[in-house]
């Protein structure tokens, strides 16, 4: 018995109580630990040592966890929801910085609706693998510390073991909270958003108007974060404002994917059947987020200097600051190193359009000619945009920062999961994990792991929510 593993400090249990409900995660016999993230063990100062199954699996505790209440809008519908099959375990602190230890698939809450509160295995093992990937990408993401396997069965599309992930944010605190404040204690409000600008944006409190600055900051975050989704073809797959969090980290990796062959209207999760959180529609989507993250910010205007206007007059800029984050973006692909030549960006994108061609390795083909053989790379057209590029002056440098020669690959990534499931062998899992832990240099490794799959597995391949 060790409960001296995290530090644990929890304001939000200061915060109203209409904001959470306190849960006693559910009882787990033997919980097995599959995989422990060293690394995040030693950015969060703790000793892998201390963390036991049984405090993983928060079945050893030193307070009473709570789940959270927030609300959302679902596929363009609002909802009041909250962790439905999670728990705030704490919030952990080190170093001066503060981290949200969650239980994901711990069981029920009194927010799970007609939900089991359980998670499956393979479906933990994903989120542990896309976070970690996404962070090795250098993209502001939730990170996982650890998944264990449970005894229990639980049934989705397959009979698979349950599985709790331990998830690390900097909080969970989301637009969807916000919402949640607004429309059930909305006096409530200026303490919250106080709180939160505490938490996560703390020099603001200096400015001489904090709750615009705050906004403000929350949608440079967020563009931000979805500019960089964009940069290495990341469909979350379900950004309702219950999943987009105020600080701008990449969370809730569920029926997410990665793109293969480039295409705007990429979808693979079953449940989207309109496209509404296509790859790209994301920039669209998140303006659609952030108006409504102001709505619920409007019951600050009567408790404060803060006007409806200026919040509006913030969301005309989002076209403007999107895109100049986004070109700038993209020309760093392009090894363009000067502010100028858009008209050369633009015809590019058009020829990814045109081209369908694989999305990662096109840059890496333009870094270096002749590295892959693929019939889209021996167009004319292709060779002439080429040209171009290197006339004004091909940057590798630059490309090399920002150009992943590694994605998770969706049938990779599927493959070790299946491989897992059928065997009770992580090791493909784990190779694919480690080769993704350094996604920017070359290695002496397997030429698959840059291959993009036959075009009809990606039409086919389907993710799915709540698994
Ligand atoms: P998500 O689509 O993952 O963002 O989930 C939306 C809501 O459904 C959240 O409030 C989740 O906590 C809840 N939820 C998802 N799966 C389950 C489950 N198996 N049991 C209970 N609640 C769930
Ligand atoms: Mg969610």
């Amino acid at each position: 018995m060790n409960r001296m593993a995290f530090s644990f400090d929890t304001t939000y249990k200061g915060l109203d109580p209409g904001l959470y409900s306190p849960v006693t995660p559910k009882r787990i016999a033997d919980p097995e630990i599959l995989l422990l993230n060293d690394g995040l063990c030693g950015d969060l100062g703790l000793d892998p040592a201390d963390l036991t199954a049984d405090v993983l699996a928060g079945q050893d505790r030193a307070e009473e966890p709570i789940a959270q209440a927030y609300a959302g809008h679902q596929f363009g519908g609002f909802g009041l929801l909250g962790d439905g099959r999670a728990v705030l375990l704490g919030e952990h602190v080190h170093d001066g910085s503060r981290y949200d230890i969650q239980l994901k698939g711990s069981g029920r809450t009194p927010y799970s609706r007609r939900g089991d509160g359980n998670a499956t295995v393979s479906s933990m093992l994903r989120e542990y693998l896309y976070s970690s990937a996404m962070q090795s990408l250098g993209i502001n993401t939730s990170r996982s510390l650890a998944v264990l396997e449970t005894n229990g069965t639980v049934t989705r599309r397959r009979r698979e073991p349950g599985a709790i992930l331990v998830r690390v944010m900097n909080s969970h605190i989301r637009y969807g909270t916000f919402q949640y404040v607004a429309s059930q204690i909305p006096t409530e409000l200026p303490r919250f958003t106080d709180y939160v600008i505490d938490r996560h944006y703390p020099q603001l409190h200096a400015t001489d108007r904090p709750y615009l600055a705050f906004f403000d900051a929350v949608m440079e975050s967020s563009i931000g974060m979805v500019v960089d989704w964009l940069r290495v073809g990341f469909v979350h797959g379900v950004m309702n404002t219950d999943n987009m969090s105020i600080d701008g980290e990449t969370f809730d990796y569920g029926p997410c994917a990665f793109l293969n062959y480039y295409d705007e209207g990429a979808v693979f999760s079953s449940i989207d059947t309109d496209g509404r959180y296509a790859f790209g529609n994301q920039r669209p989507i998140l303006r659609w987020n952030l108006e409504r993250f102001a709505e619920a910010l409007q019951p600050l205007c009567s408790q404060s200097a803060l006007t409806y206007e200026e919040l509006e007059a913030k969301l005309d800029e989002f076209a403007d600051r999107f895109d100049a984050r986004y070109n700038s973006m993209m020309r760093r692909k392009l090894g363009i190193s000067s502010d100028a030549h858009e008209d050369l960006v633009d015809e590019f994108l058009g020829w990814l359009r045109d081209s369908n061609a694989d999305y990662t390795n096109t840059f890496l083909e333009l870094e270096n000619p002749g590295t892959f053989d693929d019939p889209a790379f021996a167009t004319a057209e292709f060779e002439r945009l080429q040209e171009e590029l290197a006339a004004v002056g091909l940057n590798e440098g630059l490309m090399q920062e920002v150009n992943p020669r590694y994605i998770p690959r969706n049938y990779l990534v599927e493959r070790a999961l299946d491989t897992y499931l059928e065997s009770g062998d992580l090791s493909t899992f784990n190779e694919l994990l480690t080769v993704l832990k350094d996604p920017y240099s070359s290695k002496d490794v397997d030429p698959r792991y840059q291959q993009p799959p036959p075009r009809e597995f990606d039409a086919r391949y389907t993710t799915y929510c709540n698994t």
